[in-house]
């Protein structure tokens, strides 16, 4: 990974020296995190130092952390357990949110790709039963912001739960838990630098989990299963990387504005899905007219660029990109968006490397056509 220049980072972050370190010492001293003897309680303490870690990422409550086999184990047990009679979730929620209750409604989203609070003030006033509202902190795609808080102050209004997904959020601007006032979140490790597979729901009341794998008492009786004691010491470590690097990852919005400025003056029919509302400092979807997202990351590939087009959380199969089809943007510009997520790590000579790749590609594209 790192010869190449590694812009992909929504779909996973390159793991810290350190987290895979932490993982490393924990998988080799080896025990079971349950057993008494001397061992087992050196591996427990690894959990409840990663749990104060991760809990000090989004200023939760130790207690509230649950550790789960990743972000989408933790938006499904948020989902399918919640008892709520009905599910509400927005139209651009990640699919491990969507898919986990076939029958929820779809909150819609403006053309800035932002959750409609007003409609949702309506869809709860309709109808009375208790209801489980799910709204994602940051899209993966568009990086666009949601109005969790706000969000939160309705369905409570409502009488109504929320579970938000912070999975791209987490790490890369300041999540308070308490501030934005959800009942439960969503993270993932390997978002923040950590292993994949790994991830935690965070309840701000920690006995309120329904139960999605069933088995022993681990996790206080809310996640069975023996713990993955190497992939939560490495999140840990990853998150109280992040924690004390939101600076620098705030900069990013410098690098990408300079980006998407050098691209539009290379080709002003290009445009960026939701630049007029508020984004993640690192993410960018832009449209190539002309040229579809597979060809360009396949381009891009070659010029050694990792990006991606739309989620690659299932890539391998072509997927309609629904969260753009959910703002309005018609199908063919959808069909060529490309999303660039730098992190961390990447510096500017990187990002003139992919304007200098993007340009290329522009430039072939338009002879093709003419
Ligand atoms: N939620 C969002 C917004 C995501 O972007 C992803 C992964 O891309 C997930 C959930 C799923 O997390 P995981 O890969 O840990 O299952």
């Amino acid at each position: 990974m790192s010869a190449r220049v590694y812009l992909d980072y929504n779909a996973s972050a390159p793991v810290w020296p350190e987290a895979a370190d932490a993982a490393d010492e924990a998988l080799r001293a080896g025990a079971n995190a349950s057993s008494i003897h001397a061992p087992g309680r050196a591996a427990r303490a690894r959990i409840e130092d990663a749990r104060e870690a991760v809990a000090r990422l989004v200023g939760a409550d130790p207690a509230g952390i649950v550790f789960t086999g990743g972000g989408t184990e933790a938006n499904n047990q948020a989902v399918r357990c919640s008892g709520a009679e009905r599910v509400l979730v927005s139209a651009i929620e990640h699919e491990s949110v969507l898919s986990a209750d076939e029958e929820a409604e779809i909150l819609p989203v403006t053309p800035r790709g932002v959750v409609d609070p007003e409609a949702l003030d309506r869809a709860l006033a309709a109808d009375a039963p208790p209801a489980l509202v799910a709204v994602m902190l940051a899209n993966n795609e568009t990086g666009v912001i949601q109005p969790v808080a706000q969000i939160a102050e309705i369905a409570r209004r409502h009488g109504a739960r929320v579970h938000c997904d912070a999975v791209q959020a987490a790490g890369k601007i300041p999540v308070d838990a308490a501030a934005l006032g959800a009942d439960s979140y969503a993270l993932s490790a390997h978002k923040v630098g950590g292993p994949q597979g790994v991830g935690a729901l965070v309840l701000r009341d920690p006995d309120s989990a329904g139960r999605l794998i069933h088995g022993g008492g681990q996790e206080r009786g809310r996640r069975a299963g023996t713990e993955n004691v190497a992939g939560i010491a490495g999140f840990g470590r990853a998150a109280e990387i992040v924690a004390a690097r939101l600076e620098d990852f705030a900069e990013l919005a410098a690098l990408r504005t300079r980006m998407e400025e050098e691209i539009r003056a290379i080709d002003p029919a290009a445009w960026i899905v939701g630049a007029d509302a508020p984004r993640l400092p690192n993410t960018s979807m832009i449209v190539m007219p002309g040229c579809e997202s597979a060809a360009q990351v396949i381009a891009m590939d070659l010029d050694g660029i990792a990006v991606s087009a739309g989620s690659a959380c299932s890539s391998g199969r072509v997927q309609l990109p629904y969260v753009l089809d959910a703002m309005g943007v018609d199908e063919a510009a959808a069909m060529c968006a490309l999303r660039v997520s730098p992190g961390w790590r990447t510096t500017s000579e990187e990002i003139d490397l992919f304007v200098a790749s993007w340009a290329g590609l522009r430039q072939r594209t338009a002879r093709r056509v003419a």
